[in-house]
């Protein structure tokens, strides 16, 4: 007889809460101000879009499979090996070809408490178990990722700097968790907002990656870069983790359009320094005048704030979320990374920046003269 149900996935795969964007629009397609997927202000590199354009005479022939001319122009920029790159569509296909490549039924991967949601999800869909570790101070805790460690560990991925927290580990702490995790263990360093950070004792994890042979670091051209549309991202591996991704990624999974453009992006620097500059100027002034409205704010070295609504103050942050899309402001809500009392705001141009103070002011002031 046949079995009246249709085919079920794999253990693990309906646990799965799927990833919820940043709200993107807002209600009636009014113009809104977008500060809610972390993207810049600036839009990709006019030398990206050119090169973009460019691309579409050769739509109808197959991109190079191993995007080469891409990882030679980051060999070139970074100073690394082109042969232990491996380019993906966006760096959330690394994450998962990672996932993949070394996690199955019965494994553990471990992540931090409010790490970027992509992780569990990867996790869950090869079947393994999430193993959250508690962080400290809303920052990643090296001894408490190396407490969970078991004999059924087999990946850990630490975002650094974390997203939405906007915090990091020194690259001495990267060191020590590295130094503490069994041989057999890979560590996921994923750096999708290195290019923003300013403090001296961070590291990406590039060195790491050539000094073991159980690290990698996974990047993005969706930040600072500006190409979040087009997918793209890479992978820095020992050779033999990308011998790994190399078997089971797809043939072309890196379009033609997204190599050309993020092949002439990489030869903008000057682009990526003024986006840089700006951020850290607004991150640093953003910051100083929410913590003045009464707002929490976790100090980040991303493009990205966190900022904590009083808990039981009578404005909770989904009232705030509401009242800035009356305004045509769109932060992001954070829930399902274990924060319900608060939003996160990109960092946006001048206007974007001071339209988000002004309406968080209001807000803020109405809270204030309701309680009165
Ligand atoms: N890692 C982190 C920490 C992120 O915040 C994001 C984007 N939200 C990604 C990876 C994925 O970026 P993409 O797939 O666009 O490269």
């Amino acid at each position: 007889m046949a079995a009246k149900r249709g085919p079920a996935p794999r253990r693990g795969i309906l646990d799965i809460a799927p990833y919820v964007p940043g709200t993107s629009a807002l209600e009636g397609g009014c113009p809104a101000i977008k500060l809610s997927s972390n993207e810049t202000p600036f839009g990709p590199s006019p030398r990206a879009i050119e090169a973009y354009h460019a691309a579409g005479a050769t739509l109808s022939r197959y991109p190079d499979g191993s995007a080469r001319p891409l990882r030679e122009a980051l060999s070139a920029l970074h100073g690394i090996e082109p042969a232990k790159i491996v380019c993906g569509a966006g760096s959330d296909e690394l994450l998962n070809l990672l996932a993949h490549a070394y996690l199955g039924p019965g494994d553990e991967g471990i992540y931090s408490e409010h790490g970027f949601l992509v992780y569990k999800i990867a996790i869950l869909a090869r079947g393994a178990t999430p193993i959250p570790a508690p962080e400290r101070d809303l920052t990643t805790d090296v001894d408490a990722i190396l407490a969970r460690v078991t004999d059924a560990t087999r990946i850990v991925f630490v975002a650094n700097p974390n997203n939405p927290t906007g915090t990091y580990i020194p690259a001495n702490e990267v060191k020590r968790l590295r130094a503490g995790l069994p041989n057999d263990v890979l560590l996921v360093l994923d750096a999708a907002y290195a290019e923003y950070v300013r403090a001296p004792d961070y590291a990406p994890g590039a060195a790491l990656v050539d000094t073991t042979h159980n690290t990698v670091m996974t990047r993005t051209f969706s930040k600072i870069y500006g190409l979040a549309s087009l997918r793209l991202g890479w992978a820095y591996c020992p050779p033999d983790v990308a011998d790994a991704l190399n078997r089971i990624r797809g043939p072309f999974n890196v379009s033609g359009p997204a190599i050309a453009a993020g092949t002439a992006a990489l030869q903008d620097q000057d682009f990526v320094a003024r986006a840089a500059d700006h951020n850290a100027l607004w991150l640093k002034r953003v910051a100083k005048e929410l913590a003045a409205l009464g707002l929490g704010v976790t100090p980040s070295v991303g493009n990205f704030l966190l900022l904590h609504f009083p808990e039981g103050g009578g404005r909770p942050a989904p009232d705030a979320d509401e009242f800035l899309h009356e305004h045509g402001i769109i932060l992001r809500r954070v829930e399902e990374y274990g924060f319900p009392h608060a939003l996160r705001m990109t960092i946006g141009t001048e206007a974007d920046n001071r339209a988000v103070l002004d309406a968080l002011a209001a807000f803020l002031g109405t809270a204030v003269r309701a309680r009165a």
